[in-house]
């Protein structure tokens, strides 16, 4: 078994490192205190390349699930609210055109948005269901050219900024619950379409909004995928969305990390540093096993997508490790700052929440655990 990272990548994740430094960094605090990441910023990744998705031969086309989770794990230790930003653009918007677009949808809307010249994002929670993703109720009826949506998605990444969204709706109330789901590209700028941004503490500074729907019109063509599918294509764009997140969510851990180190082996207390009790060192050690035994099982999840082998248990596993990692390490590395450490603009202080944060998206450790015992059960059966 190989582990050697390949060094165009080790390459590529340097390069990303430094536009990190210059694209990011100096940035954030204004980002921050605005709680709003401007959209050039979104192009800047764009015409970089660090989507990891291009538009070829009339298609989209996707990088190494490999590459991906190691940028989102770079992105997120500076600053897991701009990842999960990149990553509601990439992997719940674009993968939704990716995945189940067709090639005139892709040739359209694909080009804008590999560039970050469009902003995406998918609307699917609904104040009534999240985990329950077939309970949703947003209504689509059939008209003349198209569909008209009625309903609410009660909490959107990126829906204050997107020009795009992947919409789930009830095409066939009468369906059993596997039949009862379509999916949609919606032009967020539509009419009928209104946006109430929510007031959040967790991964600043993107925004997570409340997208409104009052007999929006969607032209026939923009049905993603398959007329009833709808519950199994968001499903899937989950099991893949998935691997980046587990990626932030190691980012959120060991930004975390970082940091509490640095401070333990600098502050002094009853005359030796932080790092030099014993008691701390071996948490220390404890942290660092743990992280790396998280990344393995992304990687393992990573080398299982680009290898195209099944990896909806590995995806659920890597996701679940992360989020357990990232809750212990982050709250650790708060407590090793002190009192400075619930000072809102102190750099530590955000790490707890946005590994709070990291839990929910893409499904709870609860529903992790679900399709996790589901998949081992395969194996038994
Ligand atoms: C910051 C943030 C960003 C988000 N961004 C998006 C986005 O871009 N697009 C989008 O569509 N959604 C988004 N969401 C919503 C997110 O996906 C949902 O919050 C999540 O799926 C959980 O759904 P819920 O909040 O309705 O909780 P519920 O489904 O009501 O769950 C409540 C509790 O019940 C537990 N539970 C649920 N089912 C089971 C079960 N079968 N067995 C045992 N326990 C169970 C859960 O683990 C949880 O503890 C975002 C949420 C947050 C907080």
């Amino acid at each position: 078994m190989e582990f050697s990272v390949p060094h165009e990548l080790t390459e590529d994740l340097e390069r990303f490192k430094e536009f990190t430094k210059t694209h990011i960094k100096p940035q954030l605090p204004a980002w921050n205190q605005k709680k709003e990441i401007p959209p050039q910023f979104f192009c800047a990744l764009g015409e970089n390349g660090w989507y990891g998705l291009q538009f070829r031969d009339n298609q989209l086309v996707k990088g190494s699930a490999l590459r991906e989770a190691m940028l989102a794990e770079a992105a997120a230790k500076v600053s897991p609210g701009v990842a999960v930003a990149i990553l509601a653009h990439i992997d719940l918007g674009l993968s939704g055109l990716y995945l189940f677009g067709s090639k005139d949808l892709q040739k359209q809307f694909g080009p804008p948005a590999v560039l970050g010249k469009t902003i995406m994002c998918l609307g699917n929670t609904e104040a009534i269901a999240g985990s329950d993703v077939a309970g949703i109720a947003m209504t689509v009826q059939r008209v003349d050219g198209g569909w008209l949506l009625n309903g609410a998605k009660a909490y959107v990444t990126n829906g204050d900024i997107a020009d795009l969204a992947v919409v789930t709706a009830v095409s066939d109330p009468q369906a059993s619950r596997n039949k009862r789901l379509s999916m949609y590209l919606v032009d967020l700028n539509a009419k009928g379409v209104s946006r109430k941004r929510l007031n959040k503490q967790v991964w600043i500074p993107s925004d997570l909004t409340r997208l409104q729907f009052k007999d929006v019109f969607v032209p026939k063509n923009q049905l993603l995928g398959k007329q009833g599918e709808g519950l199994q294509q968001v499903l899937t764009v989950f099991t893949h969305s998935r691997v980046p997140i587990a990626g932030l969510t190691l980012g959120t851990a060991v930004g975390a990390f970082e940091l509490a180190l640095e401070h333990a082996k600098k502050r002094e207390i009853f005359g030796q540093k932080i790092s030099d009790f014993q008691a701390k060192a071996f948490e220390i050690a404890d942290f660092h096993a743990k992280i790396e035994a998280a990344r393995l099982m992304l990687w393992k999840a990573c080398w299982k997508v680009d290898n195209g082998e099944d990896f909806r248990q590995e995806s659920s596993l890597a996701k679940y490790l992360a989020v357990e990692v990232a809750r212990e390490v982050t709250a650790w590395a708060a407590d090793i700052f002190g009192a400075a450490s619930v000072i809102l603009e102190h750099p530590i202080h955000k790490f707890p929440m946005d590994a709070w944060a990291a839990s929910l998206g893409e499904g709870t450790q609860d529903v992790q655990k679900l399709i996790i015992f589901r998949e081992l059960m395969k194996r038994y059966a």
